[in-house]
C-alpha cells in the first residue's frame, strides 16, 4: 500500500468503518440519512454512538467533543470523557445517542452581537451528521470530535455552519427545480462543492518568539524592508527547501489522516510564503476541513520550530495571503452545471446556470464583499498597495461573446474555440488550448467548470462568503425556475431571461487589469461599489435587500443579521485595539530603550561623524516618542468614540494613520541602529532564515 492509501481517513469515522460496524439495517438507515443531509432518528442514535466511541476508544480515545464553529470564525471545543462512574468506585466507558445528537455547552462567552444578554447562557451544539465525525490527537489527548451547528436556547443562530447547511439545502431546491425545467429527471439533490485553495506564511519559532507584534496580531507592526523582497519572481513555484519539504510532508500525513484531501502545494510570490489547497468537496465538510488545515499548519509548524502566519498581510510591501474560493455545483447524477462543456452556445441549462451566478454576483455585490471583510483583509482589498475592493467577473473570451450574443435576444449561436499549439520542437507534444486565458486580477474568475472567489482573506472561515454565495445563487435561481414555470414556452423564456441578464449585467463582466487605475475610474462609470474598508463594507449586512433574501430563504433573520453585523464591527475594533496596544508596547518598552542604549553607548565618542550620528539619532528618537504620545492618544479617544459605528470609524481613521506613523518613525530608527542594539528580528531576518 502507498504511504496515501495506508493512512487516508485513518481517524475518521468514515462509510466504511460504519458499515463494518454498524447492524446492516442501521448503517443503511444512516447513510440514507446522510445522503439526504436530514437529521438523525433517535431510535438509532445509541447504537450509533456505541459504535463509534468502541471504534474511537480502540484508537485511544478518552473523550468526546462537540466541535462548532462560533461567529468568531474560529472553532470551539468543550471536551468530556466517556467514563461514567457505577457507584461502588468503579467507571465504565459510555456514549449515549443522546451525547452524539445534542450537547448544551455554556454559550454565554461567545459572542452573540446582543442576541442573548451575558447572564443568558444556555446553548446548544447539534451534530451535523453529513461532516464525518474524525479523532484528534492533541499533545497526549486523543478525542473524538463530532462536528456541530450551535444555536442559543431560543433558538437563534450563533454560528457560521447553521446558515451554510441552511442556504445548501436551499440551493440545492432551487437548483433542482431549474433543472427540471430542463427535462433532468434524474437529478435528485444539487451539491455546492468548494476547493479552498489557502496561502500561509512560515517564519523560524525563534524569531517568531522575539516578536510581540506577530504573537499578539499575527502581523509586523514594525520593520524596514529587506534589501531584498519578492522582485526577482524565484520564490514562486521555486524548489522547496528542506525543511519547508518535511514540515509539508508532515502537515499532509496529519491532514491525510484526518480525510483532507490535501493535494496541491507549492512556494507562492512572497518569500517565505507558500499554498496548500484539498481536492474540493462538498461544502460544508470543506469548510470543516478548512479550519482542520489551518489548526495543522499551526501544530505542523511549531512541531518543526517554525510558526504559521494565517494573517492576510503580515508583511508590508509584500504579497498578502487569501483563500481562493473555488465554487461550483454538482447534482448527483453527477453533471457539474457550470461546466460549460465544448459548445457552451448549446448548451442552455449551463447558461441559465451561469448567468444566474453573475445575477447574484451584480445584484449582491457589497453583500458578497461584505462577507470577507475584516482589519487583515483591508490590507488586501482597497488599501495602499493592494487591489481594488471592486466585485468584477472575469468570463474569458468565449463566455464574454457568448453573453455579448445573448444581448440580440436571439440565442448564442457560436462558441470561440481554443484549438491546439505546437510548439516547434517535435520532442513536445502538441497543447490543447483552452478557450480563454487567466486572469489573475479578478475577484471573481470563471475557471473553466467552477467560479473562483478570490477576495477572501487567507484567515477568514469560509463559511461566511460559502452561504453568502449559496444564498444569492438560490436566490436567482428561484427567480428563473418561478418565471419558467410560468411559461407557455420555456425555451423561449428561457433566452428572454438570459437576453435581460446580459444586457442588466453586463457592468460587472470585466476581462481587463482589475490591479490598474483606469479600472477603478471605469468601475465607478458603470456604477460597481468600491467599498474601501471593513467599516463601509459591513453596513450591506444590514440592507434591506439582504435582509430579505436571507428571510426569504429562512437562512438567516433580520435579528440575526443585526447580531453579525454587531460582532464583525466589534472584533474590527478589538482587532485594531489589540494592534494598537502592542504598538505603543514594543516602540515604547523596546525600541525607544533600545535606541537610548544605542544613543548613550556613542555619547562619549568624538568627532565630527558621531556629532552626525548622535543629532540623527537624538531627531529620530523625537520623532518616535512624539508618535508614540499621539497614538496613545487616538487609541483612548477611539475607545471612547461613542456607538459600534463610531469606535471603528475612529479606529480606521484615527488610530490606525497614528499607527503607521510610529511604525514610520521606528522604522527609519533601524536604519540607523547598530543591529546589536535593535530589538527586534529584521524582515530580512523572519523573510529569510532557512
Ligand atoms: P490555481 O491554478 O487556481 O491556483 P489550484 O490547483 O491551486 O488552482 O486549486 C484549484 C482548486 O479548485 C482545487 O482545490 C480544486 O479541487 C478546486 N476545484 C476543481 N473543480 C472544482 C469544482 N467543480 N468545484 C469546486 N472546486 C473545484
Ligand atoms: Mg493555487
Amino acid at each position: 500500500m502507498s504511504h496515501i492509501t495506508d493512512v487516508f481517513g485513518a481517524d475518521v469515522f468514515t462509510d466504511d468503518v460504519m458499515r463494518e460496524r454498524l447492524p446492516k439495517r442501521i448503517y443503511k438507515a444512516l447513510s440514507s440519512t446522510i445522503a439526504a443531509g436530514a437529521g438523525l432518528d433517535p431510535s438509532i442514535a445509541d447504537v450509533v454512538a456505541n459504535a463509534m466511541k468502541d471504534w474511537a476508544v480502540e484508537k485511544g480515545a478518552t473523550h468526546y467533543c462537540h466541535w462548532f464553529h462560533p461567529m468568531t470564525g474560529a472553532t470551539a471545543e468543550k471536551h468530556d470523557s466517556f467514563l461514567s462512574p457505577t457507584g461502588n468506585g468503579n467507571v465504565l466507558i459510555e456514549f449515549s445517542g443522546d451525547k452524539l445528537i445534542q450537547g448544551e455547552p455554556d454559550a454565554s462567552s461567545f459572542p452573540s452581537g446582543g442576541l442573548r444578554a451575558t447572564f443568558e447562557a444556555r446553548g446548544y451544539t447539534a451534530w451535523d451528521c453529513t461532516s464525518p465525525v474524525f479523532i484528534k490527537r492533541d499533545g497526549g489527548n486523543t478525542t473524538l470530535f463530532i462536528p456541530c451547528a450551535f444555536i442559543s436556547y431560543t433558538g437563534d443562530v450563533l454560528d457560521k455552519k447553521t446558515p451554510l447547511l441552511r442556504s445548501m439545502e436551499v440551493l440545492s431546491n432551487q437548483a433542482i427545480r431549474v433543472m427540471r425545467l430542463f427535462g433532468n429527471t434524474t437529478a435528485t439533490k444539487v451539491t455546492a462543492t468548494l476547493g479552498p485553495e489557502q496561502e500561509y506564511f512560515l517564519v523560524d519559532r525563534t524569531l517568531f518568539e522575539k516578536r510581540l507584534d506577530l504573537q499578539m496580531t499575527g502581523r509586523t507592526l514594525f520593520g524596514a524592508p529587506s534589501p531584498r523582497g519578492q522582485e526577482l519572481d524565484d520564490h514562486y513555484f521555486g524548489s522547496l527547501n528542506n525543511k519547508v519539504a518535511s514540515f509539508m510532508a508532515d502537515l499532509n500525513t496529519a491532514l491525510w489522516r484526518l480525510g483532507v484531501t490535501a493535494t496541491t502545494q507549492h512556494n507562492e510570490v512572497a518569500p517565505a510564503q507558500y499554498e496548500i489547497a484539498p481536492v474540493f468537496g462538498t461544502i460544508n465538510v470543506a469548510a470543516d476541513q478548512n479550519q482542520l488545515v489551518m489548526e495543522m499548519l499551526e501544530k505542523t509548524a511549531e512541531d518543526h520550530g517554525m510558526a504559521v502566519l494565517l494573517h492576510e498581510k503580515p508583511f508590508a510591501g509584500l504579497n498578502g495571503s487569501g483563500k481562493h474560493l473555488n465554487w461550483s455545483l454538482g447534482s448527483d447524477d453527477g453533471i457539474n452545471l457550470l461546466n460549460p462543456g465544448k459548445t457552451p452556445h448549446e448548451n442552455a441549462q449551463f447558461l441559465v446556470f451561469m448567468c444566474a451566478v453573475v445575477r447574484a454576483v451584480d445584484k449582491y455585490a457589497k453583500l458578497l464583499r461584505a462577507s470577507v471583510a475584516n482589519t487583515g483583509n483591508d490590507h488586501r482589498l482597497g488599501a495602499n498597495e493592494a487591489p481594488p475592493a471592486i466585485i468584477s467577473i472575469f468570463l474569458g473570451d468565449q463566455l464574454s461573446d457568448i453573453l455579448e450574443q445573448l444581448k440580440g435576444g436571439d440565442g448564442a449561436t457560436s462558441s470561440k474555440q481554443g484549438g491546439e499549439m505546437t510548439l516547434g520542437a517535435t520532442s513536445l507534444p502538441p497543447l490543447a488550448r483552452d478557450s480563454g486565458d487567466r486572469n489573475r486580477t479578478s475577484p471573481f474568475a470563471f475557471t473553466g467548470n467552477r467560479f473562483e472567489f478570490r477576495m477572501c482573506g487567507s484567515a477568514i472561515s469560509v463559511s461566511g462568503p460559502a452561504f453568502v454565495m449559496n444564498t444569492i445563487a438560490a436566490d436567482v435561481l428561484k427567480e428563473i425556475a418561478d418565471e419558467l414555470e410560468g411559461a407557455d414556452d420555456v425555451e423561449a423564456t428561457a433566452q428572454t431571461i438570459l437576453k435581460r441578464i446580459a444586457t442588466d449585467h453586463n457592468r460587472i463582466v470585466f476581462n481587463g487589469n482589475g490591479y490598474s487605475e483606469e479600472w477603478v475610474e471605469e468601475a465607478a462609470k458603470r456604477g460597481l461599489p468600491n467599498m474601501r474598508s471593513t467599516v463601509e463594507a459591513l453596513e450591506a449586512v444590514l440592507d434591506a435587500s439582504t435582509v430579505e433574501v436571507f428571510e426569504r430563504h429562512g437562512v438567516l433573520t433580520k435579528a440575526e443579521l443585526h447580531a453579525r453585523y454587531e460582532t464583525l464591527l466589534e472584533q474590527y475594533s478589538h482587532c485594531l485595539n489589540i494592534e494598537a496596544q502592542t504598538a505603543l508596547q514594543i516602540a515604547s518598552r523596546q525600541i525607544l530603550p533600545a535606541v537610548a542604549k544605542y544613543a548613550a553607548k556613542i555619547s562619549s565618542a568624538e568627532g565630527a561623524l558621531f556629532d552626525g550620528m548622535k543629532a540623527e539619532l537624538a531627531t529620530k528618537g523625537a520623532a518616535l516618542q512624539e508618535a508614540i504620545t499621539a497614538l496613545q492618544a487616538a487609541a483612548n479617544a477611539a475607545a471612547a468614540a461613542g456607538c459600534a459605528r463610531k469606535v471603528a470609524e475612529a479606529y480606521r481613521d484615527v488610530v490606525f494613520p497614528a499607527m503607521q506613523a510610529v511604525r514610520a518613525a521606528a522604522d527609519s530608527l533601524e536604519g540607523i541602529v547598530d543591529k546589536e542594539f535593535w530589538p527586534l528580528p529584521t524582515y530580512a531576518d523572519l523573510l529569510f532564515t532557512k
